[in-house]
């Protein structure tokens, strides 16, 4: 049977770009060859964003739409689309073509040639304030210095991913989703496709800087641990310090030697404090187990079975 490809896009409030995004869009997806359907989630736009969308789903029936009764964020609107779409590779894509869709094109080549995944890796971004370059290179590079899963740097979720990889999305449905770490988690082959990253083409950043905080944390307390034990460090730490201060007083009284009395109370309030944030990050560790075992991930994913 024909394979087929689907595209995800979210949209909140982009009136001023779905006509041209989606002309564009379908413009390749049309040139690429494959049978193909367009899903757009709309996350709770309150422009005129849902007008525009009933008017291209009318006239185009490749285009299927998702509409949301408020804003949930960009990744559960990327997450709909993905539990909607029915393609054997589906295309996760910005609507404000920032992500520039010939690069799909690229993509399905890739995905052709074998790749599980072949995702964007932006090698420039045209027309971003330095403030998001700088914050967004910085996080990425923090975010690898952190976590154990590989999470490429540079990478957002402009991607194309086979259907069993779109599969093990399916199963795993943790509420805090940052889907780059989660794909990067997974394994599986993936192709990195360079492109350079374009300016937006109409309207402002849907991305608040408390949406990208959001994420950024999403990241961070999802694929990596650092932060707890960075706490028992600190722990051990200030324990030792007080401790052999301890040693050092104990010494020094039985030597006869006089010292203001004060400095019994300060190591040992120091002391306290060392032991509370050492068995603080023993709790944490725990915690870290129980929202392991909450995300309900599957334990292991099978790429490829022979002889089965
Ligand atoms: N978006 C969304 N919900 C949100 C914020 C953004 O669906 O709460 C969509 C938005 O319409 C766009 C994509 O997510 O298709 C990326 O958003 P944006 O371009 O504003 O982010 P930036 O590229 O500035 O990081
Ligand atoms: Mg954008």
């Amino acid at each position: 049977m024909e394979k087929t490809l689907s595209l995800i896009v979210p949209v909140y409030n982009e009136e001023e770009v779905l006509e041209t995004s989606f002309s564009r869009m379908d413009a390749v997806m049309k040139k690429i060859g494959y049978p193909y359907e367009i899903i757009y989630v709309n996350d709770g736009s309150r422009d005129g964003s849902m007008k525009i969308l009933r008017n291209i789903a009318k006239n185009n029936p490749q285009v299927k739409v998702r509409s949301f009764s408020r804003n949930f964020g960009h990744q559960l609107a990327v997450t709909c689309g993905m539990d909607a779409a029915k393609g054997d590779a589906l295309i996760i894509i910005d609507v404000d073509l920032q992500d520039p869709p010939e690069v799909i094109e690229q993509m399905v080549k890739a995905w052709e040639n074998g790749a599980d995944i072949a995702y964007g890796k932006r090698l420039k971004r045209q027309g971003e304030t330095i403030f998001k370059k700088l914050t967004a290179a910085a996080y990425y590079r923090l975010l690898k210095s952190m976590s154990a899963t590989a999470i490429p740097l540079d990478t957002g979720d402009f991607r194309l991913i086979d259907r069993k990889v779109a599969d093990v999305f399916l199963k795993m449905r943790e509420h805090n989703r940052f889907l780059r770490g989660m794909s990067g988690w997974m394994g599986f082959d993936a192709v990195p496709i360079e492109f350079v990253r374009n300016e937006r083409f109409a309207g402002k950043t849907k991305y608040t800087l408390k949406k990208m905080i959001r994420l950024a944390m999403d990241g961070i307390i999802g694929f990596s641990d650092r932060p707890l034990t960075l706490c028992g460090g600190f722990g051990v730490f200030t324990s030792i310090i007080a401790g052999l201060g301890l040693i050092a007083l104990i010494v020094l009284a039985c030597c006869g030697v006089k010292f203001p009395a004060w400095l019994w109370a300060v190591d040992g309030v120091v002391l306290l404090h060392g032991l509370t944030f050492l068995f603080l990050c023993i709790q944490g560790a725990y915690m870290n187990r129980m929202y392991d075992e909450l995300k309900q991930r599957p334990l292991y994913i099978v790429a490829e079975e022979l002889n089965f």
